[in-house]
């Protein structure tokens, strides 16, 4: 970034380097993949976002909120005033600890809860402990998601099938169904979503579907809360470098070139995505509910 202040007026399409480099972002890593090992580095505003109170006193929850853009909204959170509970899976440890430590070093609490919310039971213990760590859950931020690239239909299992459902639809289900008594009037809900639900890729069948039903449940979970004064809105991002994207989220012969297809002709930074939730999240956005937000480089949602 050619400004350390994520408020400097600047070209926006040179604000990020265009490729994700030749040579580094080829490299492949097992899936959930690691923040640790990205090669070349994202972006989650460590050293760019700049907090003004909007979420003073705000309790928040995130799942997938160690690395990608999980880590940038909990970065943003905290500088915004709020305290926040990450949610991640057990193999990412090293990630969720360094986004504690950013958490904590903007002066708020941050607790960590590991497991996996393609298990019922867990979802509900996640909620429960949330609870008890904060107080009450003013924002909750279902992020966590699963994305393998799958060329041919005969070669996408129900094995994978049933995960990525399970991951990105069935364990926001549990994970808002358990937390909604414990939302006061005023409360937040926000769903990733994706471009991939208005323009599904070819090898992305599963994942491209399950963000549509992010979507519509999205906006229909908004209908049935706003009776409790809870708004629900969704963020879809386009092409942002993360480690989903590196560990299977792409054929290796796309990461090369990821991103360079939108309007802004680069991907997207995690950092340049974590805005649209802090609107979401705050009380300036309190006549918006039901809503998506794209944040895809020009790549617009219809
Ligand atoms: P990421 O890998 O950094 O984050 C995804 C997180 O999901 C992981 O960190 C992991 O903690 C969590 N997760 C996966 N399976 C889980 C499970 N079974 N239990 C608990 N947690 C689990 O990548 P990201 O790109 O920041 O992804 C965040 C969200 O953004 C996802 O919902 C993804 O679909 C969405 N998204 C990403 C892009 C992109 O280009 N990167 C574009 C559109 C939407
Ligand atoms: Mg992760």
């Amino acid at each position: 970034m050619k400004n350390s202040d994520q408020h400097a007026m600047q070209d926006p399409r040179t604000q990020y380097p265009k490729s994700q480099g030749q040579g580094e972002a080829d490299e492949q890593q097992p899936d959930p993949g690691l923040d640790a090992v990205l090669a070349p580095q994202a972006d989650h505003g460590e050293r760019s976002y700049r907090g003004a109170g909007r979420l003073d006193g705000r309790k928040a929850l995130i799942t997938g909120g160690d690395s990608g853009i999980g880590r940038a909204v909990a970065i943003a959170f905290a500088r915004e005033g709020a305290d926040v509970v990450i949610n991640f899976l057990p193999s990412e440890e090293i990630d969720g600890q360094k986004t504690l430590n950013m958490i904590r070093q903007a002066g708020q609490k941050a607790i960590a809860i590991a497991g996996d919310i393609t298990d019922e039971n867990f979802c509900k213990t996640l909620v429960k402990q949330a609870v008890e760590a904060l107080g009450s859950i003013d924002i909750l931020i279902n992020n966590a998601g699963k994305q393998q690239f799958v060329e041919e239909l005969e070669d996408l299992t129900t094995k994978q099938f049933v995960e990525t459902y399970a991951t990105n639809v069935f364990g926001m289900f549990w994970i808002t169904k358990a937390a909604v008594p414990h939302m006061p009037p005023g409360a937040s809900i926000i769903n990733t979503t994706s471009i991939q639900s208005y323009q599904p890729s070819p090898g992305l069948l599963d994942y491209a579907s399950t963000k549509g039903a992010i979507t519509a449940f999205t906006k229909s979970l908004a209908k049935m809360l706003i009776k409790k004064g809870i708004r629900v809105n969704a963020v879809a991002p386009g092409p942002v470098w993360t480690p989903l994207q590196q560990s299977g989220g792409q054929p290796e012969e796309k990461l090369r070139r990821f991103g360079d297809k939108v309007p802004l002709g680069r991907a997207g930074q995690p950092a340049e995505v974590a805005p649209a939730f802090v609107f979401l999240a705050s009380q300036e956005s309190s006549y918006i509910t039901a809503e998506v937000i794209g944040v895809t480089g020009g790549a617009h949602l219809p």
